[in-house]
């Protein structure tokens, strides 16, 4: 069987972002439009710091404008509301996100309710999901996106392949499902209720793991030569028992990486295979975005 090729996300998001940067300064030289993102965080959870610095930095460093709004983590619903009806009515933001998990006093399904679906450029709100659901044109959550753009590049035309989804989440699950429907591939979704997980895996073409679960998919349960997508972002203890009681920790995926490298023909790493490509297709979502509400035509992805 021939060696499994790891996907290299890290290099597909730097090229993504290439490509984005070069449209961005295209449609400000012709249309005099440059895209603007707001991001919006609430309180000082740690992680999502982190994130937001990082949609900050990267959005200005392709030449979009970004604005970053942080809030105290005792703001009110309403003060978040009346914010994200502010960007909705703000010409020069084209995407609007609001990092989550919000704070647990503040509704998260209200406060995008509120928000423009033409600006939803995590594709988070029901109209964007209703949108996918329904086969219009919609957009997409940001690692949806991704683990699509990786399995395009690695396999070209998906159609007529079998697919199945690990894990039925409205973040990542169900929208990889509606994106691989749309590429005309014959899709399951699994779920912590599904029976006989290793059957259903094996007879796949294309296997997304998003669990949250670390290394919960195994070499036997893939189909030899499938292209396997390692959503999962699991923090575990060194191997190391010194290391690990020193605290020690290091992020493993769903997938059992080392015994599905010898049967995949397809794999991406954990890190450095989806988790990049997050961010770069964040800063595509707001070029889409930008475009629509300029009238133009759709462009890029
Ligand atoms: P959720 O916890 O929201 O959803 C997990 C899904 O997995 C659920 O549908 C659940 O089933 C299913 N599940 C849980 N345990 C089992 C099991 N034993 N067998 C079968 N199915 C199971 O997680 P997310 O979708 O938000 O995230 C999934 C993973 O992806 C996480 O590790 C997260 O960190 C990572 N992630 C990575 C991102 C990136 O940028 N690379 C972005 C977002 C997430 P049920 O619905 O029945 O409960």
């Amino acid at each position: 069987m021939a060696e499994c090729v790891l996907i290299d996300g890290k290099a597909r998001a730097e090229a993504l972002r290439s490509s984005v940067a070069e449209q961005v300064a295209r449609l400000k030289a012709e249309h005099g439009v440059q895209p603007g993102l707001a991001v919006v965080l609430v309180g000082d959870d740690a992680a999502s710091q982190v994130y937001v610095r990082s949609k900050g930095e990267q959005s200005l460093a392709i030449g979009m404008h970004s604005v970053t709004h942080r809030l105290a983590a005792d703001t009110t619903q309403d003060a978040l509301i009346a914010l994200v009806e502010n960007l909705n009515q703000d010409p020069a933001i084209h995407g609007v996100l609001v990092q989550l998990p919000l704070p647990p006093h503040l509704d998260a399904g209200a406060v995008l309710a509120r928000l423009n679906p033409d600006k939803d450029v995590d594709g988070l709100t029901v109209a964007s999901a209703g949108r996918l659901a329904s086969g219009l044109e919609a957009l997409t959550p940001c690692t949806p996106l991704g683990c699509l753009i990786l399995l395009r590049e690695a396999l070209g035309g998906l159609s007529g392949l079998n697919a199945l989804v690990l894990g039925r989440s409205v973040l990542v699950g169900r929208p990889v499902a509606a994106l691989l429907l749309a590429e005309n591939c014959t899709v399951t979704i699994a779920h912590s209720r599904s029976r006989n997980l290793p059957a259903l895996c094996g007879s796949a073409d294309i296997l997304v793991a998003a669990v949250g679960r670390p290394e919960m998919v195994r070499s036997s349960w893939i189909k030899p030569g499938a292209a396997v997508i390692d959503v999962g972002i699991n923090r575990v203890p060194f191997r190391d028992p010194e290391q690990a009681a020193l605290g020690r920790t290091r992020l493993v995926g769903d997938v059992a990486f080392k015994e599905a490298r010898g049967v995949a023909g397809w794999l991406t790493p954990v890190p450095g295979g989806v988790g990049p490509m997050t961010v770069a297709c964040l800063l595509q979502n707001t070029l889409t975005a930008a475009r629509r509400q300029a009238g133009l035509d759709r462009d890029g992805q």
